[in-house]
């Protein structure tokens, strides 16, 4: 006979996540890391953190952190919240800023994780059509809604709207939150942190995860005026009040104090995107202009699945996703130069 806790277990969506095979054996171009390894100051700066200092609580606040971000964009500490990844701070914001009695609204092709969110937390969606050429309208989100969340650049698209764009959806909606998730920006958009003390319904976030090179850290932000920050404070200090860890704080302040290196590594992705466009649109792919550190491409003569299985066959991982409208596209991280020709090579023998 089973225990009423096995039905409630039932109840539970398992927990998939996304493949991380043992990466020496692979090129590994499905999940948007960075090719290139963090800046040395940052190791440097997690070596010493190692010491007697962790038999110690680390700082609630994350103050050093608050203070060396905020001051990057030119806010206040008070406007930064920080967490463990910018999934966490997702979830804080699905959690404390788009509960709402009406739907909140996000691009029916988005990053995979919102309806995921609105589900835990009880929050009603409605997925907002792409246009055909699978870009984000603002137009299309205007009348009443419960908030608006969209990454930008569009996640698995790469798509970027523009600022004046994102200008445009935060005046269509002066009384929703409006999330901009620009886990991606670094890579080609110009961040809407710049509009943060315009629009008291603007929360941007961002992350270390791709940029700079942190995705094994777990560190994200958001930026927001202070009532947006505080609603994310108070749902985080209900979870759990230690938003990081010492060695994430002190690898956090050392890379974002590193802007040579992040400036270099940036424009070698760049770099390498322009070229791997190139090499897919020489074969017949196409291309959706991209700006963020991956591109989205189909090939109108061949499958996506079974390319993406000859790839695999190939030890090569790229992204396909099932899903209506997408499901011939598939999502190619960039690699460094010596990976994209290991993939063209490879699709020059599968095609
Ligand atoms: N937003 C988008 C659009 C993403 O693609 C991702 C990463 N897959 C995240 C947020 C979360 O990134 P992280 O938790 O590593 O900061």
């Amino acid at each position: 006979m089973s225990r009423f806790w096995s039905d409630l277990v039932a109840t539970l969506t398992p927990y998939t996540p996304g493949e991380q095979p043992r990466v020496e054996q692979l090129v590994k171009l499905n999940t948007n890391e960075n090719p290139y390894p963090p800046s040395p100051a940052v190791i440097t700066a997690i070596q010493a953190a190692t010491g007697d200092g962790l038999r110690l609580y680390p700082d609630p606040e994350a103050a050093a952190l608050k203070t060396a971000i905020a001051a990057r964009c030119g806010l206040d500490a008070a406007q930064v919240f920080v967490g463990n990844g910018s999934d966490e701070v997702l979830a804080h914001t699905f959690c404390a800023l788009l509960k709402h009695a009406r739907p909140i609204l996000f691009p029916d092709v988005t990053y995979s994780f919102y309806p995921v969110y609105c589900g835990l937390y009880g929050v009603d969606y409605r997925p907002v059509p792409l246009d055909e050429a699978l870009r984000i309208d603002p137009e299309d989100y205007a009348g009443e809604n419960g908030g608006v969340i969209f990454p930008n650049p569009n996640a698995p698209t790469g798509r970027l709207l523009p600022l004046d764009a994102v200008r445009r959806m935060l005046d269509l909606n002066p009384d929703s939150v409006v999330v901009v998730d620009e886990a991606y920006i670094d890579f080609g958009g110009e961040s809407a942190t710049a509009l943060v003390p315009e629009y008291p319904n603007l929360l941007v976030i961002q992350t270390l995860s791709k940029s700079r090179s942190l995705a094994g850290l777990r560190v994200g932000f958001a930026f927001g005026q202070a009532p947006l920050i505080e609603g994310l404070e108070r749902v985080k200090n209900s979870f759990n009040s230690y938003p990081l860890g010492w060695l994430a704080i002190a690898g956090a302040v050392a890379a974002m104090a590193d802007e040579a290196y992040f400036e270099r590594t940036r424009q070698a992705v760049i770099a390498s995107r322009e070229r791997l466009t190139a090499g897919l649109e020489s074969m017949g792919f196409e291309v959706l202009p991209s700006a963020a550190n991956f591109v989205f491409t189909h090939h109108p003569g061949r499958d996506a699945s079974g390319l993406a299985g000859a790839l695999r066959e190939r030890r090569i991982l790229v992204r396909h996703f099932r899903l209506p409208r997408i499901d011939q596209y598939l999502r190619i991280s960039i690699g460094t130069d010596a990976q994209c020709s290991t993939l063209l090579e490879a699709l020059a023998e599968i095609l």
